[in-house]
Protein backbone atom coordinates (compact mmCIF):
# COMPACT_ATOMS: atom_id res chain seq x y z
CA UNK A 1 0.00 0.00 0.00
CA UNK A 2 1.12 3.72 -1.15
CA UNK A 3 0.59 6.96 -0.45
CA UNK A 4 -2.73 7.87 -2.48
CA UNK A 5 -6.13 10.15 -2.36
CA UNK A 6 -8.99 7.90 -2.78
CA UNK A 7 -12.51 8.73 -3.97
CA UNK A 8 -14.64 10.06 -1.36
CA UNK A 9 -17.69 7.97 -0.56
CA UNK A 10 -20.90 9.74 0.44
CA UNK A 11 -21.66 9.58 3.99
CA UNK A 12 -18.21 9.22 5.56
CA UNK A 13 -16.60 11.79 7.56
CA UNK A 14 -13.02 12.19 6.14
CA UNK A 15 -10.43 12.82 8.69
CA UNK A 16 -6.71 12.99 8.07
CA UNK A 17 -4.58 11.95 10.84
CA UNK A 18 -2.09 14.21 10.80
CA UNK A 19 1.45 14.13 11.87
CA UNK A 20 1.04 13.22 15.28
CA UNK A 21 3.50 10.38 14.23
CA UNK A 22 3.99 6.98 16.10
CA UNK A 23 7.57 6.11 16.06
CA UNK A 24 8.35 2.34 16.95
CA UNK A 25 10.27 0.35 15.70
CA UNK A 26 7.73 -2.63 14.61
CA UNK A 27 9.15 -5.87 13.97
CA UNK A 28 6.23 -8.16 13.82
CA UNK A 29 2.70 -8.06 13.32
CA UNK A 30 2.17 -7.56 16.95
CA UNK A 31 4.13 -5.71 19.54
CA UNK A 32 4.50 -5.52 23.17
CA UNK A 33 6.14 -2.15 24.76
CA UNK A 34 6.32 -1.28 28.32
CA UNK A 35 8.29 -4.56 29.21
CA UNK A 36 10.07 -2.21 31.11
CA UNK A 37 9.58 0.87 33.49
CA UNK A 38 7.50 -0.33 36.38
CA UNK A 39 9.67 1.11 39.02
CA UNK A 40 9.90 -1.79 41.78
CA UNK A 41 7.84 -4.54 40.44
CA UNK A 42 8.86 -7.41 38.17
CA UNK A 43 7.69 -7.24 34.93
CA UNK A 44 9.53 -9.31 32.39
CA UNK A 45 6.47 -11.42 30.83
CA UNK A 46 7.30 -15.36 30.21
CA UNK A 47 6.55 -15.94 26.17
CA UNK A 48 6.44 -19.17 24.49
CA UNK A 49 5.20 -20.06 21.06
CA UNK A 50 4.00 -23.17 19.59
CA UNK A 51 2.04 -24.92 16.88
CA UNK A 52 -1.85 -25.59 17.05
CA UNK A 53 -5.28 -25.43 15.12
CA UNK A 54 -2.72 -25.23 12.01
CA UNK A 55 -1.18 -22.07 13.30
CA UNK A 56 1.41 -20.22 15.51
CA UNK A 57 0.42 -19.11 18.46
CA UNK A 58 2.58 -17.30 20.85
CA UNK A 59 1.55 -16.66 24.28
CA UNK A 60 3.04 -13.77 26.58
CA UNK A 61 2.13 -13.95 30.48
CA UNK A 62 3.11 -11.65 33.16
CA UNK A 63 3.13 -12.37 36.68
CA UNK A 64 3.80 -14.61 39.19
CA UNK A 65 1.99 -18.06 37.51
CA UNK A 66 3.00 -17.23 33.74
CA UNK A 67 5.03 -20.14 33.30
CA UNK A 68 2.35 -22.54 35.29
CA UNK A 69 -0.36 -20.60 33.20
CA UNK A 70 0.76 -20.82 29.95
CA UNK A 71 1.36 -24.53 30.09
CA UNK A 72 -1.96 -25.11 31.33
CA UNK A 73 -2.83 -22.50 28.39
CA UNK A 74 -1.31 -24.83 26.14
CA UNK A 75 -2.81 -27.95 27.13
CA UNK A 76 -6.27 -26.27 26.96
CA UNK A 77 -5.75 -25.48 23.23
CA UNK A 78 -4.88 -28.71 22.40
CA UNK A 79 -8.20 -30.12 24.22
CA UNK A 80 -10.00 -27.95 21.87
CA UNK A 81 -8.20 -28.90 19.12
CA UNK A 82 -8.65 -32.26 19.62
CA UNK A 83 -12.52 -31.52 19.86
CA UNK A 84 -12.60 -29.30 16.86
CA UNK A 85 -10.11 -30.80 14.16
CA UNK A 86 -11.60 -31.72 10.50
CA UNK A 87 -8.92 -33.99 9.86
CA UNK A 88 -8.20 -35.97 13.16
CA UNK A 89 -10.44 -39.11 13.02
CA UNK A 90 -10.67 -39.01 16.92
CA UNK A 91 -12.64 -35.52 17.02
CA UNK A 92 -16.11 -34.13 17.25
CA UNK A 93 -16.24 -32.73 13.60
CA UNK A 94 -14.74 -35.77 12.22
CA UNK A 95 -17.01 -37.92 13.57
CA UNK A 96 -19.96 -35.37 12.58
CA UNK A 97 -18.62 -35.53 9.16
CA UNK A 98 -18.38 -39.05 8.90
CA UNK A 99 -21.93 -40.33 10.27
CA UNK A 100 -23.64 -41.07 7.37
CA UNK A 101 -26.70 -38.91 8.78
CA UNK A 102 -26.77 -40.20 12.10
CA UNK A 103 -26.75 -38.34 15.46
CA UNK A 104 -23.50 -38.30 17.34
CA UNK A 105 -22.75 -37.66 20.86
CA UNK A 106 -20.42 -34.41 21.09
CA UNK A 107 -18.60 -32.99 24.24
CA UNK A 108 -20.28 -29.79 25.69
CA UNK A 109 -18.10 -27.48 24.49
CA UNK A 110 -18.51 -28.99 20.92
CA UNK A 111 -22.26 -28.44 21.40
CA UNK A 112 -21.68 -24.92 22.60
CA UNK A 113 -19.54 -23.70 19.85
CA UNK A 114 -21.73 -25.17 16.69
CA UNK A 115 -24.52 -23.61 18.87
CA UNK A 116 -22.87 -20.09 18.55
CA UNK A 117 -21.60 -20.67 15.36
CA UNK A 118 -24.92 -21.53 13.71
CA UNK A 119 -26.85 -17.97 15.74
CA UNK A 120 -24.20 -16.12 14.03
CA UNK A 121 -24.91 -17.72 10.90
CA UNK A 122 -28.49 -16.54 11.14
CA UNK A 123 -27.34 -13.37 12.62
CA UNK A 124 -25.01 -12.43 9.60
CA UNK A 125 -28.07 -13.91 6.74
CA UNK A 126 -25.45 -16.58 6.53
CA UNK A 127 -22.28 -15.13 5.05
CA UNK A 128 -20.49 -16.71 8.18
CA UNK A 129 -21.79 -20.80 7.16
CA UNK A 130 -20.22 -23.47 8.83
CA UNK A 131 -21.08 -25.90 6.87
CA UNK A 132 -19.17 -24.84 3.57
CA UNK A 133 -16.54 -27.49 3.95
CA UNK A 134 -17.02 -29.23 0.61
CA UNK A 135 -16.84 -26.15 -1.51
CA UNK A 136 -13.79 -25.26 0.58
CA UNK A 137 -12.26 -28.48 0.46
CA UNK A 138 -13.34 -28.45 -4.05
CA UNK A 139 -10.74 -25.29 -4.26
CA UNK A 140 -8.31 -27.64 -2.35
CA UNK A 141 -8.11 -25.29 0.31
CA UNK A 142 -7.97 -28.32 2.74
CA UNK A 143 -5.44 -29.87 1.78
CA UNK A 144 -2.85 -27.03 -0.12
CA UNK A 145 -3.76 -28.76 -3.46
CA UNK A 146 -5.62 -25.63 -4.84
CA UNK A 147 -7.45 -25.43 -7.90
CA UNK A 148 -10.40 -23.77 -9.43
CA UNK A 149 -13.50 -25.92 -9.71
CA UNK A 150 -15.94 -25.82 -12.78
CA UNK A 151 -19.07 -23.76 -12.02
CA UNK A 152 -21.37 -27.21 -12.10
CA UNK A 153 -19.21 -28.66 -9.61
CA UNK A 154 -19.45 -25.72 -7.35
CA UNK A 155 -23.01 -25.94 -8.25
CA UNK A 156 -23.67 -29.19 -7.07
CA UNK A 157 -21.07 -28.45 -4.02
CA UNK A 158 -23.58 -26.09 -2.65
CA UNK A 159 -26.26 -28.16 -2.81
CA UNK A 160 -24.35 -29.27 0.29
CA UNK A 161 -23.88 -26.29 2.05
CA UNK A 162 -26.88 -25.38 4.45
CA UNK A 163 -26.70 -24.48 8.05
CA UNK A 164 -30.29 -24.77 8.51
CA UNK A 165 -29.70 -28.71 7.77
CA UNK A 166 -27.95 -29.16 10.90
CA UNK A 167 -30.01 -30.31 13.67
CA UNK A 168 -29.86 -31.49 17.68
CA UNK A 169 -31.34 -34.69 18.77
CA UNK A 170 -30.79 -33.93 22.83
CA UNK A 171 -27.23 -33.42 22.47
CA UNK A 172 -26.32 -35.22 19.50
CA UNK A 173 -26.02 -33.50 16.16
CA UNK A 174 -27.19 -34.74 13.34
CA UNK A 175 -25.98 -34.07 9.65
CA UNK A 176 -27.33 -34.91 6.63
CA UNK A 177 -25.13 -37.22 4.86
CA UNK A 178 -23.24 -35.20 2.40
CA UNK A 179 -23.00 -32.19 4.53
CA UNK A 180 -19.84 -31.08 6.62
CA UNK A 181 -18.73 -28.88 9.14
CA UNK A 182 -16.16 -26.59 9.70
CA UNK A 183 -15.85 -24.11 12.36
CA UNK A 184 -12.16 -22.90 11.24
CA UNK A 185 -13.57 -19.20 11.33
CA UNK A 186 -15.11 -19.51 14.97
CA UNK A 187 -12.87 -21.89 16.55
CA UNK A 188 -9.78 -20.26 17.09
CA UNK A 189 -12.14 -17.13 19.12
CA UNK A 190 -13.71 -19.65 20.81
CA UNK A 191 -10.32 -20.81 22.56
CA UNK A 192 -9.03 -17.27 22.79
CA UNK A 193 -11.65 -17.07 25.61
CA UNK A 194 -11.02 -19.89 27.27
CA UNK A 195 -7.66 -18.99 27.67
CA UNK A 196 -8.42 -16.09 29.12
CA UNK A 197 -11.01 -17.70 31.66
CA UNK A 198 -8.35 -20.02 32.65
CA UNK A 199 -5.78 -17.42 33.11
CA UNK A 200 -8.21 -15.04 34.92
CA UNK A 201 -9.12 -18.04 37.18
CA UNK A 202 -5.18 -18.37 37.94
CA UNK A 203 -5.12 -14.76 38.43
CA UNK A 204 -3.28 -13.64 35.88
CA UNK A 205 -4.11 -9.43 35.48
CA UNK A 206 -1.84 -9.06 32.38
CA UNK A 207 -1.40 -11.21 29.60
CA UNK A 208 -1.36 -11.35 25.75
CA UNK A 209 -2.54 -13.87 23.29
CA UNK A 210 -1.26 -13.90 19.41
CA UNK A 211 -3.60 -16.99 18.22
CA UNK A 212 -2.63 -17.37 14.50
CA UNK A 213 -3.31 -13.42 14.20
CA UNK A 214 -6.22 -13.34 16.81
CA UNK A 215 -5.10 -11.11 19.42
CA UNK A 216 -6.62 -11.17 22.44
CA UNK A 217 -5.48 -9.31 25.70
CA UNK A 218 -6.18 -9.85 29.35
CA UNK A 219 -6.20 -6.77 30.97
CA UNK A 220 -3.65 -3.67 30.28
CA UNK A 221 0.21 -3.88 30.03
CA UNK A 222 1.66 -4.06 34.01
CA UNK A 223 1.92 -0.44 33.96
CA UNK A 224 -1.66 0.18 33.49
CA UNK A 225 -1.21 1.15 29.95
CA UNK A 226 -2.81 -0.52 26.56
CA UNK A 227 -1.48 -2.87 24.89
CA UNK A 228 -0.40 -1.88 21.06
CA UNK A 229 -1.64 -4.08 18.27
CA UNK A 230 -0.11 -3.85 15.44
CA UNK A 231 -2.49 -4.31 12.27
CA UNK A 232 -1.15 -5.42 9.36
CA UNK A 233 -0.84 -4.05 5.47
CA UNK A 234 -2.80 -7.02 3.52
CA UNK A 235 -0.41 -5.74 0.45
CA UNK A 236 2.76 -5.63 1.83
CA UNK A 237 2.92 -7.52 4.89
CA UNK A 238 4.01 -4.52 6.90
CA UNK A 239 2.59 -2.63 10.09
CA UNK A 240 0.08 -0.25 8.40
CA UNK A 241 -1.37 1.48 11.61
CA UNK A 242 -1.59 0.34 15.77
CA UNK A 243 -5.04 0.20 17.60
CA UNK A 244 -4.92 0.24 21.48
CA UNK A 245 -6.80 -2.41 23.46
CA UNK A 246 -7.03 -3.44 26.93
CA UNK A 247 -9.48 -6.62 27.77
CA UNK A 248 -10.13 -7.44 24.61
CA UNK A 249 -9.97 -9.23 21.39
CA UNK A 250 -8.51 -8.44 18.02
CA UNK A 251 -9.07 -10.30 14.58
CA UNK A 252 -8.30 -9.96 10.92
CA UNK A 253 -9.64 -11.72 7.64
CA UNK A 254 -8.99 -11.21 5.23
CA UNK A 255 -7.28 -12.98 1.61
CA UNK A 256 -3.74 -12.22 1.60
CA UNK A 257 -2.91 -14.31 3.72
CA UNK A 258 -4.20 -18.18 2.41
CA UNK A 259 -4.61 -17.60 -0.90
CA UNK A 260 -3.30 -18.80 -4.43
CA UNK A 261 -2.90 -18.44 -7.56
CA UNK A 262 -4.82 -19.60 -10.48
CA UNK A 263 -3.97 -20.48 -13.84
CA UNK A 264 -5.69 -17.46 -14.64
CA UNK A 265 -3.79 -15.56 -13.18
CA UNK A 266 -6.66 -14.04 -10.35
CA UNK A 267 -6.07 -14.98 -6.24
CA UNK A 268 -8.11 -17.21 -4.91
CA UNK A 269 -8.09 -16.77 -0.76
CA UNK A 270 -9.75 -19.08 1.52
CA UNK A 271 -12.67 -17.09 2.90
CA UNK A 272 -16.15 -18.88 0.71
CA UNK A 273 -18.91 -16.67 -0.13
CA UNK A 274 -21.72 -19.06 0.26
CA UNK A 275 -24.08 -17.27 -1.95
CA UNK A 276 -21.84 -18.24 -5.00
CA UNK A 277 -19.03 -20.86 -3.41
CA UNK A 278 -16.75 -18.62 -4.87
CA UNK A 279 -13.53 -17.34 -2.85
CA UNK A 280 -14.85 -13.70 -1.90
CA UNK A 281 -14.03 -10.81 -3.93
CA UNK A 282 -15.80 -7.81 -3.06
CA UNK A 283 -13.54 -4.75 -2.85
CA UNK A 284 -12.73 -5.76 0.88
CA UNK A 285 -8.38 -6.22 1.34
CA UNK A 286 -8.77 -6.96 5.80
CA UNK A 287 -11.83 -6.63 8.05
CA UNK A 288 -10.34 -6.59 11.83
CA UNK A 289 -13.34 -6.79 15.10
CA UNK A 290 -12.55 -5.45 18.11
CA UNK A 291 -14.76 -6.08 20.66
CA UNK A 292 -14.45 -7.76 24.52
CA UNK A 293 -15.15 -11.67 23.53
CA UNK A 294 -12.84 -13.59 20.83
CA UNK A 295 -15.19 -15.76 19.50
CA UNK A 296 -17.87 -12.81 18.33
CA UNK A 297 -14.46 -11.08 16.86
CA UNK A 298 -13.52 -13.82 15.00
CA UNK A 299 -17.48 -14.97 13.62
CA UNK A 300 -17.77 -11.73 12.62
CA UNK A 301 -14.55 -10.89 10.69
CA UNK A 302 -15.02 -13.64 8.69
CA UNK A 303 -18.65 -12.81 7.86
CA UNK A 304 -18.48 -9.20 7.56
CA UNK A 305 -15.55 -9.94 5.21
CA UNK A 306 -17.84 -11.67 2.89
CA UNK A 307 -20.43 -8.98 3.49
CA UNK A 308 -18.44 -6.37 2.03
CA UNK A 309 -18.09 -2.77 3.03
CA UNK A 310 -21.53 -1.40 2.79
CA UNK A 311 -23.51 -4.45 4.29
CA UNK A 312 -20.70 -4.38 6.88
CA UNK A 313 -21.69 -0.76 7.79
CA UNK A 314 -25.37 -1.59 7.77
CA UNK A 315 -24.79 -4.49 10.14
CA UNK A 316 -22.69 -2.70 12.43
CA UNK A 317 -25.37 -0.09 12.46
CA UNK A 318 -28.35 -2.47 13.25
CA UNK A 319 -25.86 -4.46 15.84
CA UNK A 320 -23.22 -2.54 17.43
CA UNK A 321 -21.50 -3.87 20.52
CA UNK A 322 -18.13 -4.38 18.43
CA UNK A 323 -15.90 -1.94 17.01
CA UNK A 324 -14.23 -2.50 13.16
CA UNK A 325 -11.12 -1.31 10.48
CA UNK A 326 -12.25 -2.39 6.84
CA UNK A 327 -9.32 -1.80 4.43
CA UNK A 328 -10.54 -1.96 0.77
CA UNK A 329 -8.51 -3.28 -2.14
CA UNK A 330 -7.93 0.22 -3.52
CA UNK A 331 -6.37 0.80 -0.29
CA UNK A 332 -9.36 2.81 1.55
CA UNK A 333 -9.52 2.95 4.94
CA UNK A 334 -12.71 2.77 7.37
CA UNK A 335 -12.57 2.90 10.80
CA UNK A 336 -16.03 3.02 13.11
CA UNK A 337 -16.49 5.68 15.89
CA UNK A 338 -14.94 3.55 18.81
CA UNK A 339 -11.79 2.91 17.26
CA UNK A 340 -11.13 6.50 15.86
CA UNK A 341 -9.05 7.90 18.78
CA UNK A 342 -7.49 4.68 19.91
CA UNK A 343 -6.61 3.86 16.32
CA UNK A 344 -2.84 5.46 14.40
CA UNK A 345 -1.61 4.81 11.46
CA UNK A 346 1.98 4.07 11.18
CA UNK A 347 4.71 7.00 9.64
CA UNK A 348 5.23 5.43 6.04
CA UNK A 349 0.68 5.72 5.78
CA UNK A 350 0.73 9.10 7.92
CA UNK A 351 -1.06 10.65 4.32
CA UNK A 352 -3.97 8.21 4.09
CA UNK A 353 -7.48 8.98 4.88
CA UNK A 354 -8.85 6.96 7.62
CA UNK A 355 -12.93 7.27 6.88
CA UNK A 356 -14.90 7.08 10.10
CA UNK A 357 -18.27 5.26 10.02
CA UNK A 358 -20.54 7.03 12.23
CA UNK A 359 -23.86 5.24 13.58
P1 LIG B 1 -8.26 -17.43 9.74
O1 LIG B 1 -8.69 -18.78 10.17
O2 LIG B 1 -7.40 -17.41 8.54
O3 LIG B 1 -7.72 -16.59 10.84
P2 LIG B 1 -11.09 -16.80 9.52
O4 LIG B 1 -11.43 -16.76 10.95
O5 LIG B 1 -11.72 -15.74 8.69
O6 LIG B 1 -9.55 -16.71 9.23
O7 LIG B 1 -11.55 -18.21 9.03
C1 LIG B 1 -11.36 -18.66 7.74
C2 LIG B 1 -11.69 -20.14 7.69
O8 LIG B 1 -13.08 -20.34 7.86
C3 LIG B 1 -11.38 -20.78 6.36
O9 LIG B 1 -10.06 -21.28 6.33
C4 LIG B 1 -12.40 -21.88 6.27
O10 LIG B 1 -11.99 -22.99 7.04
C5 LIG B 1 -13.59 -21.27 6.93
N1 LIG B 1 -14.48 -20.52 6.03
C6 LIG B 1 -14.27 -20.02 4.78
N2 LIG B 1 -15.32 -19.34 4.34
C7 LIG B 1 -16.25 -19.40 5.33
C8 LIG B 1 -17.57 -18.88 5.49
N3 LIG B 1 -18.17 -18.14 4.57
N4 LIG B 1 -18.20 -19.16 6.66
C9 LIG B 1 -17.62 -19.89 7.63
N5 LIG B 1 -16.40 -20.40 7.54
C10 LIG B 1 -15.72 -20.15 6.41
MG1 LIG C 1 -13.05 -15.68 11.79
Amino acid sequence: MKRKTFHNAAGYKRVLWGLQAVFIALPAVLFLTGCAGNPGGRTEPYSETFFAMDTYMTFTIYGAKAEDSLKQAEDRIRELEGLWSVTDIKSDIYAVNHSGGKPVAVDGETEELLSFALEMAEETGGALEPTIYPVLAAWGFTTGENRVPDREEIEELLNRVDYTGVRWDGGSIVLEEGSMLDLGAVGKGYAGDQVIQLLKENGVTSALLDIGGNIQAVGAKPDGSSWRVGLKDPFSGGVLGVIQVADEAVVTSGSYERYFTGKDGKRYGHIIDPATGYPVDNGLASVSVIASEGKLCDALSTALFVMGLEDAERYWRQNQGFDMILVTVDEGIFVTEGVKDRFSLQSEYQDMTVNVIEK
